[in-house]
């Protein structure tokens, strides 16, 4: 079967829409169709090469939502015509120590998550691209991945809501209630107010933290981090951030401090920022040589302090996705508020450009249809 495909064809080329033929299904596989997929800083890092460095041509996209076309053998969990999320987190046997301990992140019985990977995808030209988004290709009419990576989207979740749920929502909100377990009252900052922090941020919100600190260069983002639940922004190019911070949290600096950007110098500025007893969880990063730490002393955890991180949230897929699709529903967590533009399938290089450079929160591609 042919559809079309996004395809890079070589490093840091834009990407050309091509008709590809898509390879038959394996057993344990699905074919989605793809309704629209959102683009997510990790995008932009795996389309430059910077998570893997890729030879020849490439595709991308993670943030998926869309509807089953077929299923392949063996396949239980969804049927032709069910709505689904695509991730990059899957859902783990729950049968290993890994998955029975809550840390289905590392099932023993699922193949390692690899952002490169061989694409299912036949080129024009006989060439079979990398696939850049882990587990699927999202920027294509049609993408096969594996059962595992699949979520159900309830009927009316609409489909960008969905898309915006499958990465950037669950990264930032899960980090803050599965890792940081932030309670009622403690307080809250995080570094960099783009989807994951506006995620963030919401997480602090429903656990109750006060004050919640949105710490941003763009003006338009602290905005919109008010409008999701932040009691409290500080834009670096104005004041001294550490002793804002400080200055907002009764002198000692915030129980908990999210970095939901790139580079080790903002990490480094974290901790200095969090109280003594505080916790850093680190979300945001780029490629290993501008994530390598100087300049902070183990002493300083003596007290008390504590460095994290967190990958996708540290959801559990399918036990944590329907109880946020419910948030949704009630109007307890704002996702409309952060889908900020929206493109047709033949402009994603554009929705590329504004999503790097653009100030923009979650832009979505919009291939299959809205509804
Ligand atoms: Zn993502
Ligand atoms: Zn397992």
């Amino acid at each position: 079967m042919k559809c079309k495909v996004a395809i890079i064809p070589k490093l840091n080329d834009p990407f050309v829409i091509e008709e590809c033929e898509i390879a038959d299904l394996k057993p344990g596989e699905v074919r989605v169709k793809v309704m629209t997929c959102a683009i997510c800083h990790s995008d932009i890092h795996s389309v430059k090469g910077e998570h893997g460095v890729f030879e020849g041509s490439a595709t991308a996209g993670h943030e998926i939502a869309g509807i089953v076309d077929a299923i392949g053998e063996g396949v239980t969990y969804v049927k032709p015509g069910d709505r689904v999320m695509a991730c990059i987190i899957r859902q783990g046997c729950g049968k290993c120590m890994p998955c029975m301990s809550g840390h289905s992140w590392f099932c023993e019985n699922l193949p390692p998550n690899k952002f490169e990977q061989p694409s299912a995808y036949t080129r024009p030209n006989g060439e079979i691209p990398t696939q850049t988004g882990s587990t699927a290709t999202g920027f294509a009419e049609y993408t096969n991945c594996p059962e595992s990576c699949l979520c159900k989207l309830d009927d009316d979740i609409p489909f960008a809501v969905g898309s915006a749920l499958a990465c950037g929502f669950i990264s930032g909100f899960g980090a803050v209630i599965n890792r940081c377990q932030v309670r009622p009252g403690e307080s809250f900052a995080v570094f960099g107010t783009g989807g994951v922090g506006l995620s963030a941020i919401q997480g602090a919100r429903v656990s109750g933290a006060d004050p919640i600190i949105a710490i941003d260069l763009v003006e338009s983002k602290l905005e919109l981090a008010k409008k999701v639940g932040a009691t409290h922004t500080i834009n670096p190019k104005e004041c001294d951030v550490i002793e804002e911070a400080k200055k907002i949290c009764g002198g000692f600096g915030p129980d908990h401090v999210i970095v939901a950007v790139a580079g080790s110098k903002i990490k480094v500025q974290a901790l200095q920022t969090c109280a003594p007893w505080g916790q850093v969880c680190v979300i945001g990063h780029a490629t290993r040589d501008v994530e390598m730490m100087n300049d902070v002393c183990f002493m300083d955890f003596l007290v008390g302090r504590r460095l994290t991180g967190s990958v996708m949230g540290a959801v559990n897929l399918r036990r944590d996705m329907p109880k946020y699709m419910d948030m949704y529903r009630n109007g307890i967590i704002d996702i409309d508020s952060m889908l900020t533009r929206y493109y047709k399938f033949e402009e994603i290089n554009d929705a590329f450009y504004d999503a790097e450079y653009g100030g923009a929160l979650k832009d979505v591609v919009i291939i299959g249809g809205l509804e």
